[in-house]
């Protein structure tokens, strides 16, 4: 990175707390009013140097206050603008890679921004495009999207970014994992060349380095945790089970009334179903957060969560990151997930907020070496604390259907993902720009949305690159039929 600064110092002799970073006025009572007295590591570094102006790249999870840190610079900046806005536009633009997440960052700026006269807008996909289109036509202050249903809305001229002047891009990458890094290069690009930008990641892979590069100026590093790293005060261990053995050993689990509000994360989309199922069979109501629900299964499933209507949630690891529900007393892992740092981040569901926490996984042999290597980026080994082995499996009742054990194509949360920035698919470009009649095709491609579906040569992964000038010719005019998100 180009630059490690220190905190420039400020005269903070008579002020404290958010006051003595720059927030004034509305935002000052506001962040008060949300009980946030004294502000967190990330705000103490990224406050002050966004007032100045400065681009920022922060290595910091959800939880660590980030939200804060570059939603109240943009606020106070935004304030002093007035009211006056132009039709069709966003003064500043916030990307997350989930519409959970973007749902949670537009809670906290309504908070935040409480007493300012600040209009936000959503731009998510699998939600009437109708609805959101009508908010963005007056023109908003800050506009907090997922790529996916931005790219769609700048492509058909509904969202013009040339003067948005301040971009966040959160969660960088798990935006590169989503496979949107080209759509975030795109967006970026429609914005104003002078705008001031905010780049969050959890980690920092080599891509998520060269992206900052590719957008920030003259950065100011931020760390606040370090690199998959666990918190300390997650009391974890393993319990050793087999497969058909799960079912039974978490629902006697979650038959202790100490397991308040629990997290169970499953691998894949199919088995998360398939374990709410047998835990209401079990007699346990449990909500289930997936990529395949719709938008509104999904807000509901976590507000119920969030309010302790049901106390489990079932999830895959479209959960484990962004998601910030205070109060979770245990997670979870039904399984063990595909990536070691996914670990790391279904684990910090819980243990927030100085609060205690405990993260249980089930392991069945054939998952021993995915166990192994989140025990090496953990640096620790985890205590197996039950064995149930030797025991028989359980017999299941012949009311039930056998349990299937095959996982269909499209079951993985992260499948078609892609670190290079293409668009999700297997490789085939026939396939991915749908060669075949559609309903012949395979199934969707996870993510937020589906992959690009106009014909192939039609549309290329970076083809809009290319296009100079108004943006509904960058982001390629017509809208593809079946872009969903
Ligand atoms: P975030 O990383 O932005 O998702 O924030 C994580 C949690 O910390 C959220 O529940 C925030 O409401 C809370 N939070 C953020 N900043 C503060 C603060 N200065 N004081 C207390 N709570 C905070």
């Amino acid at each position: 990175m180009t630059n490690e600064n220190t905190l420039p110092s400020t005269d903070t002799a008579e002020l404290s707390g958010f006051a003595a970073l720059g927030i004034t006025g509305a935002l000052l009572k506001a962040t008060h009013t949300a009980g946030f007295s004294e502000p967190k590591p990330i705000q103490v570094q990224a406050i002050p140097l966004q007032l100045e102006g400065r681009d920022i790249f922060g290595i910091a999870q959800t939880g660590s206050g980030k939200t804060a840190a570059f939603a109240l610079p943009i606020l106070s900046k935004i304030i002093g603008l007035g009211t006056k806005r132009r039709p069709k536009t966003a003064r500043a633009l916030i990307l997350a890679p989930t519409r959970e997440l973007a749902v949670q960052i537009e809670e906290t700026i309504k908070i935040l921004a409480k007493g300012a006269h600040i209009s936000t807008a959503l731009v998510l996909g699998g939600v009437s495009r109708f609805s959101q289109v009508k908010k963005i036509g007056p023109g908003v202050d800050v506009l907090i999207a997922t790529p996916g249903r931005l790219t769609d809305l700048v492509r058909e001229g509904d969202l013009i970014l040339a003067d948005t002047k301040w971009l966040v891009l959160d969660e960088g990458d798990r935006m590169l994992d989503m496979g949107f890094i080209n759509d975030v290069k795109r967006i970026a690009k429609a914005t104003a060349p002078d705008r001031q930008t905010a780049l969050f990641s959890a980690t920092m892979p080599d891509e998520i380095a060269e992206l900052a590069k590719g957008l920030l100026k003259n950065p100011v590093r931020i760390e606040v945790a370090p690199q998959s790293t666990a918190a300390a005060e997650i009391v974890q261990s393993v319990v050793l089970a087999r497969t058909k053995q799960k079912r039974q050993v978490l629902s006697k689990m979650l038959a202790d009334e100490a397991m308040r509000s629990v997290i169970v994360f499953s691998r894949t989309k199919h088995g998360a179903d398939r374990v709410t199922k047998d835990l209401a069979r079990d007699g346990f109501e449990a909500a289930v957060i997936h990529g395949n629900k719709s938008q509104n299964a999904r807000q509901k499933a976590l507000n119920d969560f969030r309010d302790g209507s049901v106390r489990i949630l079932v999830a895959t690891d479209i959960a484990a990151r962004g998601i910030d529900v205070p109060g979770i007393s245990h997670v979870v892992n039904f399984d063990l997930p595909d990536e070691a740092e996914s670990y790391v981040h279904r684990i910090g569901r819980t243990g927030r907020n100085g609060r205690d926490g405990i993260a249980i996984t089930l392991c069945d042999p054939s998952e021993n070496a995915k166990l192994r290597q989140v025990e090496r980026i953990i640096r620790m080994k985890l205590p197996v604390v039950a064995d149930h082995l030797a025991s028989p499996d359980p017999q299941r009742d012949p009311r039930e259907k056998a349990v299937r054990h095959f996982e269909p194509a499209n079951d993985r949360e992260h499948h078609g993902g892609r670190r290079d920035g293409r668009r999700p698919g297997n490789g085939d470009d026939k396939q991915r720009f749908g060669a075949k009649p559609h309903g012949e095709r395979g199934p969707k491609p996870q993510g937020e949305r589906p992959a690009a579906a106009k014909p192939n040569g039609e549309r290329k992964p970076d083809g809009f690159k290319r296009f100079k000038g108004n943006n509904k010719r960058r982001f390629g005019g017509k809208r593809p039929a079946n872009r969903a998100a």
